[in-house]
């Protein structure tokens, strides 16, 4: 934040386009490919643009293409469109070639909607510093791939002990280079991510508005991400061999997420949050 906004509360709503096949607890070679849940991505932009919010876009690279007209549309209107790695393959699970050939591809593929400068965000929160650094020396502008949660087994901690702390526990900056932190709350001595995806499903409504409500009152930034699933009204045969409790964390309370994404967003509204997209808080 610049001089005399440190006041100021701002919340960024983000999306991570992807499809319900890209998740990494399916083999996708098993997945009915043919089944998209991207009118979950359409959910999502009739809900931010009735409450006039900007928002940030994290695109899978290879489905650019398909939704192409829609992405130009949002990003003439001050959307920020950025990305989440070419096919949603975890960085980590990456030697440092592929993830700079994952990197480069999603890059290009970026050129059909904006040549500018883009923000980026790993599948499953999935980086390392030595990949943060490819993604600064690339010319991204922001990343927001960090998550304070040891206890998650697909997150990794990211260091960035070299940042200078902009808004305490959420914006990081290194000579211009942001990094956004996903918002989390110490409960019972654990880290709860409050800041939606799979836990504004799963974690009870009454715990998560009492955590939010709690986070809101003490901190100046709030991030929530969603994914299209999570918005889509699609029944999906997962393939034969996924376990109850896959099932069960894919499935359980999505026909809830648009009212709850509605209570937060009303709860932020009311509490003088002010939405902004990423992009807009790198300037
Ligand atoms: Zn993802």
């Amino acid at each position: 934040m610049e001089k005399g906004s440190a006041k100021k509360k701002t919340a960024v709503i983000s999306i991570d386009v992807e499809e319900w096949y890209h998740l990494e607890y399916f083999d996708r070679s098993k997945c009915d490919e043919s089944v998209s849940v991207l009118d979950g991505f359409d959910s999502f932009v009739e809900l931010v643009e009735k409450y006039g919010i900007k928002s940030t876009y994290f695109i899978v690279g290879e489905l650019i293409d398909s939704i192409q007209d829609k992405l130009k549309k949002l990003h003439s209107k001050g959307n920020d469109i950025a990305l989440h790695s070419w096919s949603h393959k975890r960085p980590v699970s990456l030697n440092e070639g592929e993830f700079i050939q994952d990197m480069n591809r999603s890059l290009e593929e970026m050129k059909k909607i904006h040549s500018e400068k883009c923000g980026y965000r790993a599948p499953c929160f999935s980086l390392n510093r030595d990949y943060l650094n490819q993604i600064i020396n690339e010319g991204f502008l922001y990343d927001s791939s960090r998550i304070n949660q040891e206890e998650h087994p697909l997150y990794t901690s990211l260091d960035i002990s070299d940042f200078k702390s902009v808004v305490p526990n959420s914006i990081y900056d290194k000579g211009g280079f942001k990094e956004f932190e996903v918002s989390t709350i110490k409960f019972l001595g654990l880290s709860i991510p409050i800041s939606g995806g799979g836990y504004l499903r799963i974690i009870p409504w009454p715990i998560y508005s009492m955590l939010f409500k709690r986070y809101i009152k003490n901190n100046d930034h709030y991030n929530l991400f969603i994914h299209p699933f999570e918005l889509s009204s699609k029944k999906i045969t997962t393939p034969k061999e996924t376990s109850f409790l896959t099932n069960f964390r894919f499935n359980y309370n999505r026909r809830k997420v648009k009212r709850r994404m509605e209570k937060l967003i009303l709860l932020l509204k009311k509490n003088g949050f002010e939405f902004k997209t990423f992009k807009e808080l790198t300037r």
